[in-house]
């Protein structure tokens, strides 16, 4: 059978891509070093297949030529154990879509250490449920680049979006604190290992790498968008702070910089007494000024939050959230959280997005939730967990393997 290995030129662009360092998340083990005599070096790497170098390889060949299969950009820096692990039962657990967005993570934390920077990427691992109304005892999601979260209405992913979100801050997890019982594990590289741990029982505790804390003081963030916003809310400015969980002044920034392929940018104009009276608006507060969204679209047009349709009001506040996730990916490993299907977007118009996350450009993780897969599930680096919640602690969450 033939066999479509590396070169030793193209398995040294592939080591030499990675720094030499092992590109499983987290264990950045150096595969090169000196020998015991003084004019040998040991190189205890690997270059690991994404795509199979033979036909009944771990995760097969995907349609792939056999210059493509021989190609770098086919290949995996990986430490012994790790090349090990990844291969095991024909490379189920870390199909190829989960491999090429490590190799794209690591070689970024690798070119961002060599311009010289401190290294300070990271990638949130994993979530460990040790207890929860919803989900069997030690439930582990670990998270790809871009993780699809799967499951009807209730099925428990905006439970798991919540918790996860205790990252960036603590808002989202209040209704877990009255009457249940939570305790779980968040495992985060920022860029040296990080356990936070969660419990709620009538008040939050979190115990950050053994310290009892009150927030999590390591470097990492999380944006969640969970839908588009409160209606009752009249004030655009007011729902979308809301919704984004950020203060007046960090939004009215951010609208400056959203630089997205729909909106240009965002601005917030306060309403006059005469455009109230014109829409008989009725407000709830009469002190409190209301402020309308302007968004500067890339065709040129500026159009008011109320004239666009629900699913461009979707795109917009997208937008926002992943110009948010794109400031924090600078300073440490960020997760975009999204509840796909409440923004109101056809799979049409999300199609570009998710091209984008799954995407080396991309830098931050993105953690997906839909009731759903869109049609066209290649190409992409996603992982994919069926989520089938269960009230008293019965529940499921299934990693789908995509061969
Ligand atoms: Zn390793």
């Amino acid at each position: 059978m033939t066999r479509h290995g590396f070169t030793s030129t193209t398995r040294h662009v592939i080591a030499s891509r990675a720094g030499y360092r092992c590109s499983y998340p987290g264990c950045q083990k150096l595969t090169l070093g000196p020998a015991v005599a003084p004019d040998q070096y040991e190189d205890t790497g690997f270059a690991s297949h994404i795509h199979a170098a033979s036909l009944r390889g771990p995760r097969g060949q995907g349609g792939l030529k056999p210059a493509q299969l021989k190609h770098a950009s086919n290949g995996i820096w990986m430490c012994g154990a790790h090349e090990n692990l990844i291969d095991k039962k024909s490379g189920v657990r870390f199909p190829v879509n989960v491999l090429q967005s490590w190799k794209a993570l690591h070689e970024y934390r690798t070119s961002f250490e060599h311009s010289g920077n401190q290294a300070a990427f990271g990638f949130v691992r994993t979530l460990r449920l040790e207890r929860s109304p919803l989900f069997t005892p030690g439930t582990q999601i670990d998270f790809a680049k871009t993780t699809f979260l799967i499951g009807p209405n209730g099925s428990g992913k905006s439970a798991i979006c919540e918790w996860v979100s205790i990252l960036e801050a603590s808002d989202n997890i209040r209704r877990w604190l009255a009457n249940n019982n939570v305790h779980y594990d968040i495992i985060f590289d920022a860029p040296a290992e990080h356990r936070l741990s969660v419990q709620t029982e009538g008040i939050l505790t979190l115990d950050l790498d053994g310290k009892t804390v009150s927030r999590n003081h390591a470097r990492s963030s999380a944006v969640y968008l969970s839908g588009r916003g409160d209606n009752r809310i009249v004030c655009d400015l007011r729902r979308i702070m809301d919704l984004l969980q950020i203060d007046e002044f960090a939004l009215r920034s951010l609208g400056t910089r959203v630089s997205g392929d729909f909106v240009k940018k965002v601005e917030f104009v306060q309403r006059t007494q005469q455009e109230d009276d014109e829409d008989e608006l009725q407000r709830d507060d009469l002190d409190a000024p209301v402020y309308v969204l302007e968004s500067h679209l890339t065709n040129g047009r500026v159009m008011r939050f109320e004239q666009l349709s629900g699913g461009e009001r979707g795109r917009v506040l997208l937008e926002l959230a992943m110009a948010l996730a794109r400031e924090g990916t600078q300073f440490g490993p960020t997760l975009l959280l999204v509840e796909l299907k409440s923004l109101g977007m056809d799979w049409g118009a999300i199609q570009p997005y998710l091209d984008f996350f799954g995407s080396p450009e991309c830098l931050y993780q993105t953690v997906l939730t839909s009731w759903e897969l869109p049609s066209d599930v290649e190409m992409l680096g996603w992982q994919i967990y069926m989520v089938d919640g269960r009230p008293g602690e019965k529940g499921t969450v299934v990693a789908s393997p995509r061969a």
